[in-house]
């Protein structure tokens, strides 16, 4: 069986130093264990994973998280205690048990305590943390539900624990810290103003451009489908062979293949929907998808502005 929830086959898996994904409330994670080099490398073989793109490691408990970490600046602990276990990746200079594999060779590592049962769970019975990018080959959409992840990587994957479909759907939040301040390296479901509430200032949000960017989720073109993308000016009636995602309601006398995010005009269920939602236009074989530019005056919309953009690969939204 490709699936199933046995956390002690998982379990076995890791140990020997295979590959596992594994369910967490932003997206599947493709886990190994996170102090073994050869299993971190099965992990950018199997996604075909650029090697300057560092990987995010998991632990059961903040305690646990932070044992792989030096020089904790007193925000980190802060933001650990406010938004841990939850969505949020913290990245701190690393001790030298964390190998460069996992790093990319950068002094610092991504940290963060998922919050969902069964990983929690898998996690308490390891004696090592797992590093897990998202599930799904790089730059394609990321997997909300072990399907998504079998559609994709069933012939290279040992396993897969189901946990059922994320709730929260969209990669968590990335905070880094430049001179003892805190910047935003991607945003997600926890937000600048979330952030602000703990530390007494937003953070700025911090962009580096270029060849080796800070956190890929960065890069212009990534969590895409393989069908081009367009963005919509205004409610456009897509053509035949073409498809549209809309946010919260369609145009009338609208036929064929689209998606709405949330008819309730929710953005917690358009962050949740976003990728299903994606990869079930993808499967039509379109030739376009036209996406519709998020209403403004809707609330803090900025993770999944900055996912759309990518998506598309271009923007019109500055996030
Ligand atoms: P993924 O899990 O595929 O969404 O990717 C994890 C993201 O975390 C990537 O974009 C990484 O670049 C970022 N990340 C992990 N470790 C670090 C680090 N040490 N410094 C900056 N970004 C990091
Ligand atoms: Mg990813």
């Amino acid at each position: 069986m490709l699936c199933g929830n046995d956390i002690a086959k998982a379990k076995a898996l890791l140990e020997a130093g295979d590959v596992v994904a594994v369910p967490t409330e932003t997206v599947y994670g493709l886990a190994a264990n996170a102090l073994n080099p050869k299993a971190i490398s099965k992990i950018f073989s199997v996604k075909g994973r650029p090697d300057f793109d560092p990987l995010i490691v998991h632990a059961a408990t903040k305690e646990a998280a932070f044992a792989w970490a030096k020089d904790i600046p007193d925000e980190a602990l802060a933001l650990a205690e406010a938004f841990w276990p939850g969505p949020l990746t913290l990245v701190l200079p690393k001790i030298k048990a964390i190998p460069a594999e996992v790093t990319s060779g950068l002094e610092t590592v991504g940290l963060r305590v998922p919050n969902h049962t069964i990983l929690k769970r898998l996690l308490e019975t390891l004696d090592f943390p797992l590093a897990a990018p998202s599930a799904n080959p790089f730059g394609y959409i990321s997997p909300t539900t072990a399907e998504h992840v079998a559609d994709q990587l069933r012939d290279r994957i040992p396993y897969i624990l189901d946990g059922g479909s994320c709730t929260i759907g969209l990669e968590s939040t990335i905070v880094g810290f430049v001179s003892g301040s805190a910047v935003i390296l991607r945003p997600g479901h926890i937000k600048k103003e979330d952030i602000g509430q703990v530390l007494g200032y937003i953070p700025e949000r911090s962009e580096s451009p270029g060849e080796r960017p800070a956190a890929p989720g960065m890069l212009s073109s990534h969590y895409s489908p393989k069908t081009p993308m367009e963005w919509m000016e205004g409610k456009h009636l897509p053509k035949r062979k073409e498809g549209a995602l809309y946010f919260s309601n369609r145009p009338q006398g609208m036929y064929g293949s689209y998606e709405i995010l949330s008819e309730q005009g929710s953005l917690m269920e358009a962050a949740r929907r976003l990728y299903g939602c994606l990869r079930n236009l993808d499967k039509l074989g379109l030739q376009k998808i036209w996406v519709e530019i998020i209403p403004e005056g809707i609330g803090n919309a900025e993770a999944l502005k900055d996912r759309l953009n990518r998506a598309v690969g271009k923007a019109p939204f500055t996030p």
